[in-house]
């Protein structure tokens, strides 16, 4: 099977990411560190990136990787504490690790988009994970701009009375599947169909300012969704979709920051879940996101995740 080794690796990395994430939780009051951008990191951040760089670079040593954090700041003195800390929480699944071996394998995460790379958002979804909400692990491989393999950890989500923590896997022309996230078996998963009236729901983000909250109640009515949205952080919006849990996500462009463009850590896992489950995601003027100009999204504005069937309505609407 091509990427089978790609897809264990990544789904080992993100399931060890997860549990230190979920130990962070249990053990310390996570604290926001404010980056340049104003943006909250947690020790969490920091370890997760740390494993699963480690686990990335030590599979596929020629892999680039593209993830969200540096450990630059991490280095300094003042952050002493915080780095041990970080150090500690990676030393419960690396327990020789060291300092100096932590903020190495968190640079391995500063790698530049080429036509083999993958992307990593180690904590999507920070603030929800600060506000003890959703949050996901999201690792993806990309090759000649077309995502391949997908692997999404939602330590927080369950869906109808099922496990809390589930993992989600897809593999470019193989479907998706979705299982416990601490282990066990995957169901292949697929979109709601445009029959199941009663999963005619949208999903958007907790964040206001993420989006254009009132445009986007706007258009879902216009495409016939009449229940109120569900409101969740991080690409457990994609995984809700994907596993007809919701029928379309919409993030539209939030009127206070119009020429903000997406980060590809926060969609290439999620994507490629969708697509495989028989769903569709493009930009708001319905074109296909394009992975392979760095960092951003930079053509593409807005995102628009459906179960396929009311993709088209969607974007008359809009
Ligand atoms: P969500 O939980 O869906 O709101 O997604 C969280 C992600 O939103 C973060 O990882 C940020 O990269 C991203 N983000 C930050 N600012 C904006 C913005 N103005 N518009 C859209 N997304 C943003
Ligand atoms: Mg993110």
């Amino acid at each position: 099977m091509p990427y089978e080794t790609e897809k264990n690796i990544a789904i080992q990395a993100v399931q060890a990411a997860a549990q230190l994430c979920e130990q962070v939780r249990r053990e310390i009051v996570p604290e926001a560190i404010e980056k340049k951008d104003k943006s909250p990191v947690t020790v969490a951040d920091f370890g997760a990136q740390a494993l699963i760089c480690r686990a990335l670079s030590a599979a596929f040593p020629q892999d680039a990787v593209v993830g969200e954090e540096d450990a630059a700041e991490l280095r300094t003195p003042e952050m002493a504490d915080r780095l041990a800390q970080v150090t500690q929480y990676v030393q419960a699944v690396v327990p020789d690790a060291t300092s100096e071996q932590v903020t190495g394998w968190i640079d391995h995460g500063n790698g530049q988009v080429g036509s083999r790379y993958w992307t990593l958002d180690p904590i999507d979804g920070t603030k929800g994970f600060l506000r003890g909400d959703q949050y996901a692990i999201a690792l993806a491989l990309i090759e000649d701009g077309e995502i391949k393999v997908g692997v999404l950890g939602c330590p927080a989500l369950s869906f109808d009375a099922g496990p809390t923590g589930l993992l989600g896997v897809a593999v470019r022309g193989e479907g998706a599947t979705l299982s416990p996230l601490g282990g066990g078996t995957a169901h292949s998963i697929q979109v709601v169909s445009a029959e199941q009236t009663d999963h005619l729901r949208f999903v958007e983000s907790v964040e206001s300012g993420h989006g254009d909250q009132s445009r986007q109640a706007a258009v879902a009515k216009a495409a016939g969704i009449t229940q109120a949205s569900l409101r969740m952080d991080s690409q457990a919006k994609y995984m809700a979709v994907a596993a007809g849990q919701a029928a379309l996500y919409l993030r539209l462009p939030s009127p206070k920051t119009p020429d903000y463009r997406e980060k590809i850590w926060d969609h290439a896992a999620g994507v490629i879940l969708v697509e495989e489950a028989g769903g569709r995601v493009t930009d708001i003027a319905g074109k296909s996101l394009d992975f392979s100009l760095g960092a951003k999204l930079v053509n593409n504005q807005g995102v628009v995740v459906s179960n396929g069937g009311i993709h088209t309505p969607v974007l008359a609407a809009l």
